[in-house]
């Protein structure tokens, strides 16, 4: 009996052992930021976050609408509505924290009804650092000018490709996003965005010419490093739901 005692001490002693003993190298060259070498033992663990399943949002988001409170935005406001908050003309809507760089999940629906066309059907946008957009439309068979259709960057790069879902269907953009960087007043890097419409990427890595504007060409002014999201108010009756951000 002693003995048997004494062996499942041993093996406990020895599983201890192995679990201090991270499996890597102390003996492989360093990678170029010189901090760390190739398979470093030593080198820390990313934190392991519960991703979510479907919609979900991982554990680490901040949620910026679950469906039911409108506390983090500000502007509008607008109406909550079967847990969707719904464009109402009461003007565009921001969020209260500020976010550089980040991973976005925003879904969306355009109206079932067609009210006009072109860039009057389920018009609206989501605006990183409140500045940098991409737009929100009804392109499900709607003309419109290709860089201001659905997922464009608007006036400046159309999607790859039109992944519309049919009007009142809801539609999901997950963006990844890095903000640009200014030293004093010269740009030293740009935004640079890539967008997954309805799972489907639309664009990858592309560099944002500047702030978004209309008719003419965007250019850059020097801003905070970090700003709202916002979401436009264009007169059409969009919903949203199921928003939350990652900071990167
Ligand atoms: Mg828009």
């Amino acid at each position: 009996m002693k003995i048997l005692l004494l062996l499942g001490l041993l093996a406990a002693l020895v599983s201890l052992a192995a679990q201090d003993e991270r499996p890597g190298y102390d003996d492989s060259p360093y990678l170029p930021d010189g901090k760390w070498r190739v398979h470093d033992k030593a080198r820390p663990y990313p934190p392991v976050v519960t991703p979510g399943l479907g919609a979900a949002p991982p554990s680490d988001a901040v949620v910026l609408f679950d469906g039911t409170s409108v506390d983090a935005w500000k502007g509008g406001p607008w109406d909550v509505v079967d847990g969707a908050m719904v464009v109402n003309g009461k003007g565009g809507i921001e969020t209260k924290e500020h976010f550089g760089d980040c991973q976005l999940h925003v879904e969306w629906a355009t109206p079932f009804e067609l009210q006009s066309g072109s860039q009057g059907r389920g018009n609206s946008g989501v605006f990183l650092m409140g500045k940098y957009e991409i737009q929100v439309l009804d392109s499900y068979e709607n003309a419109t000018y290709a860089d201001g259709q659905a997922a464009a960057m608007y006036g400046q790069r159309p999607p790859d490709v039109n992944a519309c879902r049919e009007p009142g269907a809801w539609q999901s953009y997950d963006i990844f996003f890095r903000a640009p960087r200014f030293e004093g007043d010269e740009l030293r890097s740009p935004a640079v965005v890539t967008v997954l419409h309805n799972g489907v990427v639309v664009h990858h890595a592309e560099e944002f010419l500047g702030a978004t504007t209309h008719k003419r060409l965007a250019k850059y002014a020097p801003h905070a490093a970090e700003g709202p999201v916002a979401l436009q108010d264009h007169g059409n009756p969009v919903r949203f739901r199921n928003i939350w951000i990652r900071r990167l």
